[in-house]
């Protein structure tokens, strides 16, 4: 069965908070012929390659049976966080690259059947847990993103008192302020603090820890911390005329709360080729401009982003300047020109075992454009330092059990990813399996 297809980008559309999701939702009757495929594996390996273990095969079966609730509870009670991650999961690298039936036919639709099972319990306001009786414990959660969110969903599960301390407006970190709107509407991400919340959780955002809340104030107030702060702004590149790059984080922020605002050119370069960098390529093709070509110092061998990513964004029609780096932004009376670039020759493995870009002498290129922005990853938790924390590569160092060299304080998500690549779902692990942590050593420590 062919089940609804991607928005192509000449149906694009914008809303108020942004671009329309690119997946359609399925309709019951793609629903229940696509559950009806599933083997229903004994062992199955798509559970196996969830990281927070969802049981695949049983949220699948109970949607076959029409018990819709029952496979809502069945996600929820292994994620939290089930309808953004039925959205923006990797699910080609995870469960559906995992399902026996990709080899010789199609894998399982297992990200939309997930979003089946999560549109109908949000859209009917269905509860599910209650808080087990008080324990008197308090937990204090540092950021608000998918990592606090789910450690603190958990512990109130337990009957801990917890309170989520978020220093933006919103909660949700980048689902909802990071993660365009294609994937992931602003509206889902808000959706599932207020889950949170109804569970018992306290929210105080606009409240910057280690700013405007001491963590003197948290250690003396609260048995237990969980850090689940993130990664840090967009680094510098050092370049003349810097000032004049936009910064791809702010961007997508932009199309995804202030679309009407967002200023698109129409011949946009970005810098980077992760899939930060492919989501605002992604952003500035669907919202308009006519030309878009990312540059990257390195190779396609190298570029961090997912390959199903890449190949989307080149069916996007955005074109690749690979082995090339920026030196300047030409700019004349303010307003963009375009880049000057130096080719790369590629050398010896650098510390991240990527081999290191070289410029080439004399080879300076200009590529014109009237729009440049920079998406190259983010700086590392600036918390590790305020807390004189142990860290890995400048990520904040844990143990098996999430806990950081210092005695109580947990930390999960992004700001402990020091190798390999970070994900939602990732974070929302890290958050469960540290609530059950904090939750053994609040109970232990009597
Ligand atoms: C542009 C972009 C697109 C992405 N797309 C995907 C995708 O499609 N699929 C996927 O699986 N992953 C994606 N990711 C990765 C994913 O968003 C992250 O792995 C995930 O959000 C990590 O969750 P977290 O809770 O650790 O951090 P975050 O989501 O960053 O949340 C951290 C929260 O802590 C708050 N905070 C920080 N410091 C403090 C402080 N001192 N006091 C109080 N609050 C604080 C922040 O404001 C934020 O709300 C994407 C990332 C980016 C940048
Ligand atoms: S591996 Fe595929 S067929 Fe087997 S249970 Fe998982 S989704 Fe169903």
């Amino acid at each position: 069965m062919n089940i609804s297809p991607e928005v192509s980008l000449n149906d694009t559309v914008s809303f108020a908070s942004g671009l329309r999701e690119l997946l359609l939702p399925l309709t019951e009757h793609e629903a229940i012929t696509e559950s009806a495929r599933c083997l229903m594996c004994y062992d199955a390996p798509c559970t196996h390659a969830c990281p927070t273990h969802i049981d695949i095969p049983k949220f699948i079966k109970k949607i076959h049976t029409g018990n819709l609730r029952g496979s809502a509870r069945t996600i929820f009670e292994s994620n939290l966080l089930g309808a953004t991650c039925a959205r923006v999961c990797p699910v080609q690298e995870l469960c559906e690259g995992a399902c026996v039936l990709g080899s010789e036919h199609k894998p399982i639709a297992i990200g939309r059947l997930q979003r089946y099972a999560m549109d109908h319990a949000y859209s009917r306001k269905l509860g599910f847990f209650s808080p087990a009786p008080s324990t008197g414990k308090k937990v204090a959660i540092i950021g608000a993103g998918p990592a606090g969110l789910s450690c603190a969903g958990e512990l109130a599960k337990l009957g801990h008192s917890v309170t989520l301390f978020e220093k933006r407006d919103l909660a949700g970190g980048l689902s909802t302020y990071g993660i365009i709107s294609l994937r992931e509407p602003v509206e889902v991400a808000l959706m599932e603090v207020a889950l949170v919340q109804k569970l018992g959780v306290q929210l105080e955002t606009g409240k910057d820890v280690g700013i405007n809340l001491p963590v003197e104030d948290l250690r003396q107030n609260f048995d237990a911390i969980f850090l689940g702060v993130g990664l840090g702004n967009t680094p510098q590149l050092g370049i003349p005329g810097e000032e004049y790059i936009l910064d791809g984080l702010q961007y997508i922020e932009g199309s995804k709360h202030h679309p009407s605002r967002l200023r698109v050119g129409s011949n946009v370069i970005i810098i980077g080729a992760g899939n930060t960098a492919i989501d605002c390529a992604t952003i500035a093709r669907r919202i308009g401009a006519e030309r878009v070509t990312m540059i990257y110092r390195r190779t396609e061998n190298e570029m961090t982003a997912y390959p199903h990513e890449y190949d989307f964004v080149k069916r996007e029609g955005v074109t690749f300047w690979f082995l090339a780096q920026p030196i300047k932004v030409v700019h004349e009376n303010g307003k963009v020109l375009g880049l000057e670039c130096v080719r790369i020759e590629l050398g010896e493995l650098d510390a991240s075992g990527r081999p290191s870009p070289r410029p080439v002498p004399d080879s300076t290129m200009f590529l014109p454009a009237d729009q440049i922005i920079k998406a190259i990853g983010q700086h590392k938790p600036s918390i590790a330092t305020v807390l004189n924390l142990k860290t890995e590569n400048g990520f904040i160092g844990v143990s098996e059990a999430f806990e950081t060299s210092s005695p109580a304080i947990y930390a999960g998500g992004d700001c402990i990813r020091a190798r390999g690549s970070a994900s939602t779902v990732m974070a929302v692990q890290d958050g469960k399996l540290a609530a059950r942590a904090i939750h053994q050593r609040l109970v232990n420590h009597g």
